[in-house]
């Protein structure tokens, strides 16, 4: 196998984030991702932050058009009456989030790393990480292996290098389930809008994501054993496939860049959907690993620190944003029993 500046583990929002933005400084990548695609993943509510993040990555022109469903923020019913929680606005009007398919946005990003040289594999899976002398040096797959100065981890929630290398998860949350699915149908009340409803056990959030297909995510704080029960109005539509299931735990690994390597995306830390953002911070964190993959190639001096940086930046955002989220989970009719005092 030919040795590689940078291999990394899985093809979703942050490993193809962290593959084109290193090939963009010449680096020689290879991509390997375990599914053929059109993969299926939830979440395609997307932030308004990504279409820059989206063009610097050169796949907005695919995804941002005059076709994509834009929407200025969504419907809030949790303490008192229901507020609409705008993203924003600046003098060219209102800041607007859309609704992506992921294979949409999957296929975009994945061409534009292999319009830049980045070697995809795939179907391929990760099945061994590569040591020596404590460093990691490559990865062996179903297809051979495959060696790099630097191993990136985007393997998604279930954390691949992580596990291979026995690295320190904090829990930040007991265990916590999310049941979503999708339904059959418009619905006029969140077609221009998603809402997010409070109910006594947690809450559910309903977003019209295509013109014929509503998608609904369900999260009980306790007892995640409990079927999920959708909100009376939804019972009309017939369902979509089956109801799934998809552990968001919150949690941090703590140690997310090291020798030879770096965790982004969900692989690096994760906070249940509330959080809202997740294929934006997979983004990122691709990008900004990128940066001190970089860094450390052109500069070995630079090594420790540029880890050292990474990973305060991904420690001092996943605080920020699992505050916020206590703060709002707070405000709930009903506050999980786990949050931490104020
Ligand atoms: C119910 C639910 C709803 C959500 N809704 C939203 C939303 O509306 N908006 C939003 O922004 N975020 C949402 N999210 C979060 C969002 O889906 C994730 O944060 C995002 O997908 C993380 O991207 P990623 O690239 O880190 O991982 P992933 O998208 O999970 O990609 C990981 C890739 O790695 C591959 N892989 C794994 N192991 C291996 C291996 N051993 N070898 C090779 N390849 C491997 C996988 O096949 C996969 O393609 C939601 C999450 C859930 C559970």
């Amino acid at each position: 196998m030919k040795p590689f500046d940078v291999v990394i583990i899985g093809a979703g929002p942050a490993g193809s984030a962290t593959a084109i933005s290193c090939a963009r400084h010449g680096l020689r990548v290879a991509l390997i991702e375990r599914q053929a695609f059109p993969r299926f993943r939830p979440g395609e509510s997307l932030h308004p932050g990504i279409e820059p993040l989206l063009q610097q990555l050169g796949a907005a022109e695919q995804l941002c058009g005059r076709t994509a469903r834009r929407f200025d923020g969504h419907w809030v019913h949790w303490d008192g009456a229901p507020r609409f929680n705008g993203f924003g606005a600046d003098d060219r009007g209102a800041w607007q989030g859309f609704h992506l398919e992921r294979a949409q946005l999957d296929a975009a990003l994945l061409s534009s790393a292999a319009a830049l040289g980045v070697e995809v594999n795939q179907p391929c899976r990760a099945r061994r990480v590569l040591t020596q002398s404590n460093r990691v040096i490559g990865v062996e797959t179903d297809s051979g292996c495959f060696y790099a100065t630097c191993l990136i981890d985007a393997s998604g929630a279930g954390c691949w290098l992580g596990r291979q290398l026995g690295l320190p998860v904090r829990h930040c949350s007991p265990p916590l389930v999310a049941r979503y699915g999708y339904l059959q149908g418009h619905s006029a009340t969140y077609a221009t809008a998603a809402h997010l409803l409070a109910d006594p056990d947690g809450w559910t959030w309903i977003a019209q994501v295509e013109p014929q297909l509503l998608h609904w995510t369900r999260l009980t704080f306790e007892n995640n054993g409990r079927s999920a029960s959708l909100p009376l109005a939804l019972h009309a539509f017939p369902a979509v496939g089956p109801i799934r299931g998809a552990d968001v735990t919150w949690r941090i690994t703590t140690t997310a860049a090291g020798a030879g390597y770096f965790l982004v995306g969900d692989a690096a830390n994760r906070l249940d959907p509330a959080s809202s953002h997740g294929v934006l911070k997979a983004l990122m964190s691709g990008m900004q690993a990128a940066q001190a993959v970089v860094d450390c190639l052109c500069k070995p001096a630079l090594q420790i620190p540029a880890q050292a940086q990474y990973r305060h930046w991904l420690n001092a955002g996943f605080a920020r944003d699992m505050t916020h989220l206590r703060n709002f989970y707070r405000q709930h009719p009903c506050p999980p029993s786990w949050l931490p005092a104020a």
